[in-house]
């Protein structure tokens, strides 16, 4: 006899544990369903963003960073020690502790809401009763309702396959046992960003070679040059423009034959080769063929506005869908189907997904670049107000970088707010928020901001659209 639940989720990342934890919460019987294998072959839910993603990178990002502090940094402040030793081993089995924890935690609070962990796969096996009946492991299950969180795979670059040796997905290049002396990166996104800072910091030289002939593009014109200005400084070698012509390995290096932005013929010899050109949609063993549900050209589920699939009961989030791969928009989108179901209003406002980039400096940014309102034609106005100016970036040691606010030129609604600059994913929250509760450059302008904090400089380039910075 099978099991019955109201709602099973497939995916225990962090669009389907949180879709599972908010049905639960609404009092369904729920059940979810992960594969994740931790070392030990044991359970690991939390997805990609906690096992090979957000938190493991954060935790390798963090190590690295005291580490450049202590060596280039500390003595600024007149602290300085002899002998500064990086232990990688020890740096990656700190990594794999904060990610234990991470795992330990989800499934804590699945036992402490009452939602039932499967470990193993789930899929399809037929419509049944106005349900589904589904694997879950190797038990049977009867679900009214299914979300698929099934998240997404590291996209491989034809002639250059992932072997995790030589050639690294993001798993791959979160388990580095040593610092490569030359470490190459294919894509100049996000992933390839951090992973590339991540081992420059730690002494590799560092070369990173992207498609697209312009840096950032997804981030604000302004962001973009300063970032490209502070990273090659650090001595990130960032070639834009390039086409990769052939992968070569040999038994301890790899080759990247490629065509520089002018046309020349260049070759590159690394240790490792880390591989971040995007990300898949990932359906895979989910039966999604069996019961007719409908893929897009690129292998996403394809969804409404609200998450639904083609097939009655049965939704979609996170990365298997449409929309930004970002692990708070699954969360947000893996609430809203939960309540939905629940017969409630969910909501998810996609004009107002944070982004950030885990570099140092930070980056983050939340709403229109300026080039966006160029090109729409849209009337604003733009305050920009420098972290060198600002008493806590002085005290602190970082005045890299600036906050840029663009409001409506009529109304004056915050229109984007973009950072380059120290916690700068903590600060773009209260613009988040701003932006959410449709506020104004002047509202942000005229709010008390504690002194001396970071969050000023917000303030400052809300008074600086309207021309009127006091510090600046
Ligand atoms: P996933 O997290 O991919 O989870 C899907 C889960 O479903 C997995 O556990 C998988 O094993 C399981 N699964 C799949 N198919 C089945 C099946 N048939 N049966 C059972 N289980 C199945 N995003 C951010 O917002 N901030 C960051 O700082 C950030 N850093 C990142 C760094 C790296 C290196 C990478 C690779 C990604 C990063 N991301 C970041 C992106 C983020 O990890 C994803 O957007 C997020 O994990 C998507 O969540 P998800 O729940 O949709 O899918």
């Amino acid at each position: 006899m099978s099991k019955n639940f109201d709602v099973v989720v497939i995916g225990g990342g962090p669009g389907g544990y949180i879709a599972a934890i908010r049905a639960a919460q609404l009092g369904f019987n729920v059940a979810c369903v992960d594969e994740w294998k931790n070392d030990k072959g044991g359970p690991a839910p939390g997805g990609t963003c906690t096992n090979v993603g957000c938190i493991p990178s954060k935790a390798l990002l963090q190590s690295s960073e005291h580490y450049e502090h202590l060596n280039h940094h500390f003595a600024d402040h007149g602290i300085t020690a002899d002998n500064v030793k990086i232990d990688v081993a020890k740096m990656v089995a700190r990594k794999n502790t904060v990610v234990k924890q991470n795992n330990d935690g989800i499934l804590y609070l699945f036992k402490k809401n009452k939602v039932t962990f499967f470990h193993g796969r789930g899929s399809f096996v037929a419509a049944k009763d106005g349900g589904y009946e589904l694997k879950a492991g190797d038990e049977v299950v009867f679900a009214k309702q299914v979300v698929l969180a099934t998240g997404s795979n590291a996209r491989q670059l034809p002639g250059a396959e992932f072997d995790e040796e030589l050639i690294l997905s993001n798993d791959g290049a979160l388990r580095i046992g040593a610092t490569p002396k030359k470490l190459g990166v294919i894509g100049s996104g996000v992933i390839g960003l951090e992973m590339g800072s991540v081992w420059r910091r730690l002494g590799a030289e560092v070369t990173i070679l992207e498609a697209m002939p312009a840096f950032l593009a997804a981030a604000d014109e302004a962001v973009a040059k300063e970032a490209a200005k502070v990273f090659k400084k650090q001595g990130l070698d960032i070639q834009l423009g390039v086409k990769i012509s052939k992968v070569t390995k040999a038994k301890d290096s790899v080759t990247v034959a490629y065509t520089d932005a002018k046309g020349a013929e260049q070759s590159l010899t690394v240790e490792k080769l880390i591989v971040s050109i995007g990300r898949v949609a990932n359906t895979i063993g989910l039966g999604a063929e069996t019961i007719g549900l409908k893929l897009d050209e690129r292998g996403a589920i394809v969804v409404d506005a609200e998450c639904k699939t083609n097939l009655p009961g049965v939704w979609a989030v996170g990365d298997v869908v449409r929309g930004p791969m970002l692990a708070h928009k699954a969360e947000e989108e893996g609430v809203a189907v939960a309540e939905r179901i629940a017969g409630q209003h969910g909501h998810v406002d996609f004009d107002i997904i944070p982004w950030v980039i885990y570099t140092s400096p930070e980056i983050a940014w939340v709403g229109k670049t300026e080039q966006a309102l160029k090109a729409e034609g849209r009337a604003y106005r733009s305050g920009q107000f420098p972290f060198l100016a600002n008493g806590r970036a002085r005290a602190l040691g970082d005045t890299t970088g600036f906050v840029k606010m663009l409001a409506d030129a009529k109304t004056d609604e915050i229109l984007g707010v973009h950072i380059i600059g120290p916690y700068a994913s903590e600060l773009i929250a209260e613009c988040v928020m701003a932006m959410a509760f449709k506020a104004s450059s002047e509202d942000i302008a005229r709010i008390c901001h504690a002194h001396p904090s970071l969050s000023e400089s917000t303030k400052e380039a809300a008074l600086a659209v309207d021309k009127r910075t006091l510090n600046f």
